[in-house]
């Protein structure tokens, strides 16, 4: 097991010339047969595994990953934290997710780097600006902090911000309890406490079928042979429907590219995050300076992690209008990740009509944020059999009954 890390472990290790680290986490060979199976080794999948072992003593885990832990949506995303959604069972289970966050590095004992440094949603025309104050009001009733800001306020945050562009700048709310967190520490961070406790976390071992028997789980076929399993927890974003197909199921979800890219560093410019959900751009400045920007949806399906130049292109053009002083900025990488969105924007944490399978999926293109809160209730979910309070609204079942909760104005393709 490795151990715990400390400014004494740092002193330590430093006096060795960093020569003695142990590793952070085991690569075990699978054993036959585990209590739970999660199949999914991004931040989420992770989460569930750790509160399930911490939470409800569940230490007989395994978390099955097709390439390598946090190599999906969990690295990929532009780590914007917050949890200003306008309906009572989003906001209450993001609002869960960022009280997680705010002493997450300390119950992990890895640092997550989760910056309260303030998101800023920008409202550029009158119906934006009713909604949005709205939203601010149905926070409050959630206990959920936000503040309405005027332009001037806008500018007085974001200096180099153009209030007057094809965009004009009407206001914002802010959250100032929201930010950005390093996005593959959340993972490894995850998986180095889950394996502390004691679950094994199996890495290029994709699941290629689901095996049940009298209508309940019996296990998984994988690239490292069968696995048995009466609880089998499937976590996989975009690859959900591939994953509910090896189980005959059909989910209400719909996978899409999603684009991101970063710029060369450059001073620090911008102090929060800023986000313009009316034309799909999203910044803010990581530690080392890069720009950060997150791009709208790719409208087509499919699975390949790029997405298409037009996407980007558009959301360059909004930053540039918004801000000037950044047109002559050098990008330096893009990619996409394959997003799992479903007709209400809102996720999907359920039991199944097959015993022992449940789903996590549907986060879409905002579910980075919800990592802890989602592990937490999914988690309680497995355990119990039963949904949580916090996520009993998320089952699939309201696809059938039409109790949907349609976040598209707060989430749909905001991050
Ligand atoms: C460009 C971009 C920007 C985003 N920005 C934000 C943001 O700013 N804020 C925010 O809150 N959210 C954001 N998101 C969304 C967020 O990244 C996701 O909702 C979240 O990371 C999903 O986490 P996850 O653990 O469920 O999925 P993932 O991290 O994708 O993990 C799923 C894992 O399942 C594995 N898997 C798939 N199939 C199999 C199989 N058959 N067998 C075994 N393993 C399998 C995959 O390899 C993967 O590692 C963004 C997403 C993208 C793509």
């Amino acid at each position: 097991m490795s151990n715990r890390y400390s400014i004494f472990s740092v002193i330590r290790n430093g006096l060795s010339h960093n020569e003695k680290w142990g590793q952070a986490w085991r690569s075990p060979e699978p054993k036959r047969e585990y209590d739970v199976v999660i199949v999914g080794a991004g931040g989420h999948g992770l989460a569930t595994a750790y509160y399930l072992a911490k939470v409800h003593g569940v230490r007989n885990i395994a978390v099955l990953e097709k390439g390598w832990l946090g190599g999906g949506n969990t690295a990929r995303n532009t780590t914007i934290v917050r949890s200003n959604y306008l309906w009572d069972e989003s906001s209450q289970l993001y609002e869960k997710s960022m009280q997680l966050w705010e002493g997450l590095s300390q119950d992990l004992n890895y640092n997550v780097m989760f910056s309260q440094r303030g998101v800023m949603n920008l409202a550029h025309t009158l119906q934006e600006v009713r909604d949005t104050q709205r939203r601010i009001n149905a926070n409050h009733f959630n206990g959920v902090d936000g503040e309405w800001l005027d332009p001037e306020q806008v500018r007085e945050i974001v200096p180099i911000i153009n209030l007057n562009s094809r965009y004009p700048v009407l206001g914002a709310s802010f959250q100032r309890r929201a930010g950005v967190a390093r996005h593959d520490a959340v993972a490894w961070g995850f998986a180095r406490a889950a394996d502390r406790l004691g679950v094994d976390i199996i890495q290029n071992c994709p699941v290629t079928n689901i095996r049940t028997k009298d209508g309940a789980i019996e296990g998984v076929d994988t690239g490292q042979g069968f696995i048995k399993t009466k609880k089998l927890a499937v976590v996989v974003a975009g690859h959900s429907s591939v994953l509910a197909d090896m189980a005959g199921i059909r989910l209400p979800i719909e996978s899409h590219p999603l684009q991101a890219l970063v710029s060369e560093p450059v001073k620090p410019a911008v102090h929060t995050v800023i986000m313009s959900n009316a034309v799909h751009a999203y910044l803010s400045q990581s530690d080392k300076g890069d720009l950060v920007i997150g791009a709208g949806i790719d409208q087509y399906t499919g699975y390949g992690q790029r997405g298409s130049f037009h996407n980007i292109e558009h959301t360059l053009q909004a930053i540039v209008e918004m801000f000037p002083s950044l047109s002559r900025v050098r990008m330096n990488r893009q990619w996409g990740g394959i997003v799992d969105v479903t007709p209400d924007a809102c996720p999907i944490v359920s039991k199944t009509d097959i015993k022992g399978l449940y789903f996590n999926c549907g986060w879409g293109t905002g579910g980075f944020k919800a990592t802890p809160g989602s592990g937490w209730a999914f988690a309680h979910t497995v355990a119990h059999d039963e949904p949580h309070a916090l996520n009993a609204a998320f089952s699939i079942d309201r696809f059938y009954t039409g109790h949907l909760i349609d976040e598209h104005g707060a989430a749909a393709v905001a991050h």
